[in-house]
C-alpha cells in the first residue's frame, strides 16, 4: 500500500528520480529504493516510537501464532462465541438510514444538533439543568476525542496551573491526553491494592488535600481499569467533598449500561453531580454501550449557570473543534440519533445492551467458579464484586509474563483482563493457566 503510493508519486515528480536512476527501476515496477528530496532526510532522524501499552498488546496477539491464545487484552466486547456483535438494534437503524438514503455532507462544527440532544438526556435524564437549557453540548470523536477536548478547554479557561487528578491507576490513555492538553496530571488515591476493592479513605483525602480549584477525573461507573465503583453513599460523600474544596469534575463515561446493564441506573452518579449542582463536565462515548467502537461517536457537554453562558461556552468548545478536526463523523451518530428517537428501538436496545452486561456477569462467576474447580485457593471474590467489561485480577506483572509466554493468554501487565474475551468455551483453559501461573504465590496489585 506504501509502496504503491511512493510509486505515483514517483511518477508525478519525475526530475529527482531521471537523475538517480529510480524512475527506470520504477518502469520496471521495482518498488526499492525510492529516491527522496534531500529535503526528506530529516526523516532519517526519527526514532521508533513505543508501541502503544494496550494496542501493542492486541498487535502481539494478532502476531501470535498460539492455536490456543486468548485475547483478553481490548475492552471490546465478545458474544459467547468469541465474536464481536453489531446490536440487532444499531443494524435496524442503518437499515433505515440506507433506506432513507444518507446525504454525505457535512456536519456542523459541533455535529448533530439532534444526536447531541438524545445523547444529552440519555446521560442526563430528566435533569433541570437540560429542561433549563443551561447544557452546553457538542459531539465527539467518541470519548477520547471528549476529553481532549475537556482538557483543551480547562486548559484554556482555568487559572494556569491548575492540575487534573486522576484515579490511581486509570485507563492509560487519560494521562497523555491530559497532558497534551497542557495540564499537569497527578493521581488520586482509588485503588487499595490488599483488597482489590475502593480505597474509600484515601479517596477522600486526595479531595482533601488538592488545591482548591482542582480538576477530578471521575469514571461515571464500570471504573476503568479496576471494575470498582463507589457505592451511592460513597458517591454522595465523594460529591460533597469535592463541593467543599470548590474542585472541578469531569465525569468520564464510557460504559454507560455495562456496568448493572441499566444505563439509567449507571448513569445515578451523572445524575447525582449534576443535581448537586457541581462544576461538571462529561464525556460520554457510545463506543460500547452500542457496539459503535469504530464509529466515533460521544460527547462533551458542560454544565453552565445559565443559557447565556452555555451559549457562549459553545461557541468555545467549537473554536477549539474547527483547527482541530473541522466537524465530526456523521454515520455513527445518525444510528445513535435513530435508536434513541424510536420509542420501540430503544426498548430493544436497552434489552441488548443488558444481554451484553448480564453475558459479562455470567462470565465473572464462571471463571471464579472454574478457578475454584482448577484448585486455587486464593480469594477471587473480588473478580465477582468489581462490575463493568474489566476485572483487575491481581496477578503481578511477572505472573501477566508468564500467562502470555507459558500459555498464549494476552492481558495488560497491570493484571487487568477484558472479561468480554471470556466465554464458556474458554473458561476452563484460562482458570487453569492462571492457577499454574499464581499458585502458591501472593496476589499484589
Ligand atoms: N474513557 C475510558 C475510561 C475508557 O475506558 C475508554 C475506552 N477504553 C475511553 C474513555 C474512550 O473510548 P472511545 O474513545 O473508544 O470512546
Amino acid at each position: 500500500m506504501l509502496a504503491t503510493s511512493a510509486l505515483a508519486l514517483a511518477y508525478t515528480l519525475p526530475a529527482p528520480h531521471a537523475a538517480c536512476g529510480a524512475a527506470s527501476m520504477l518502469a520496471s515496477r521495482s518498488l526499492s529504493p525510492i529516491c527522496l528530496s534531500p529535503a526528506a532526510s530529516y526523516l532519517d532522524g526519527v526514532p521508533q516510537g513505543a508501541p502503544d501499552a494496550i494496542l501493542g498488546l492486541a498487535a502481539d496477539f494478532r502476531a501470535s501464532t498460539a492455536p490456543n491464545k486468548v485475547n483478553l487484552v481490548v475492552g471490546a466486547y465478545r458474544g459467547s462465541d468469541g465474536k464481536p456483535w453489531v446490536l440487532p438494534s444499531v443494524k435496524e437503524a442503518e437499515g433505515r438510514l440506507l433506506e432513507r438514503g444518507e446525504f454525505k455532507e457535512y456536519a456542523p462544527i459541533d455535529g448533530n444538533a439532534r444526536f447531541t440532544e438524545r445523547a444529552l438526556r440519555f446521560a442526563y435524564g430528566d435533569s433541570a439543568a437540560l429542561a433549563e437549557g443551561r447544557v452546553a453540548g457538542v459531539q465527539t470523536l467518541s470519548g477520547t476525542g471528549a476529553c481532549r477536548l475537556a482538557g483543551e478547554f480547562y486548559s484554556r479557561f482555568l487559572p494556569a496551573g491548575t492540575a487534573i487528578y486522576v484515579s490511581d491507576p486509570t485507563w492509560g490513555n487519560h494521562i497523555p491526553i491530559m497532558e497534551r492538553a497542557g495540564l499537569e496530571v497527578r493521581r488520586y488515591a482509588y485503588l487499595d491494592r490488599s483488597t482489590n476493592s475502593l480505597d474509600f479513605d484515601g479517596l477522600i483525602s486526595s479531595i482533601n488535600d488538592a488545591p482548591s480549584g482542582s480538576i477530578f477525573l471521575l469514571h461515571a461507573c464500570a471504573h476503568n481499569p479496576t471494575g470498582v465503583d463507589p457505592s451511592r453513599e460513597q458517591w454522595r460523600s465523594v460529591s460533597d467533598a469535592i463541593l467543599a474544596k470548590g474542585h472541578h469534575v469531569l465525569m468520564d463515561c464510557a460504559y454507560q449500561g455495562f456496568a448493572s446493564g441499566d444505563a439509567d441506573a449507571d448513569a445515578s452518579a451523572i445524575r447525582f453531580f449534576v443535581d448537586a449542582g457541581h462544576s461538571l463536565l462529561l464525556a460520554q462515548s457510545f463506543a460500547k454501550n452500542f457496539g459503535l467502537y469504530g464509529e466515533r461517536v460521544g460527547t462533551l457537554s458542560a454544565v453552565c449557570a445559565s443559557s447565556e453562558q452555555a451559549a457562549k461556552v459553545l461557541s468555545q468548545l467549537k473554536l477549539i473543534i474547527r483547527p482541530m478536526y473541522s466537524s465530526p463523523p456523521i454515520h455513527g451518530a445518525l444510528i445513535v440519533d435513530e435508536v434513541l428517537g424510536d420509542a420501540a428501538l430503544t426498548a430493544q436496545y436497552y434489552d441488548e445492551c443488558k444481554q451484553m452486561a448480564d453475558r459479562i456477569s455470567a462470565m465473572r462467576s464462571l471463571l471464579v467458579s472454574e478457578l475454584g474447580a482448577a484448585g486455587s485457593s486464593h480469594d477471587w471474590s473480588h473478580i465477582t464484586d468489581q462490575i463493568g467489561m474489566f476485572a483487575f485480577t491481581g496477578l503481578t506483572p511477572s505472573m501477566c509474563d508468564e500467562l502470555t509466554a507459558k500459555h498464549a493468554i494476552f492481558l495488560t501487565k497491570d493484571g487487568r483482563i477484558s472479561i468480554a474475551g471470556i466465554n464458556p468455551g474458554n473458561a476452563a483453559t484460562i482458570a487453569a493457566a492462571i492457577h499454574d501461573v499464581t499458585d502458591g504465590k501472593d496476589l499484589g496489585g
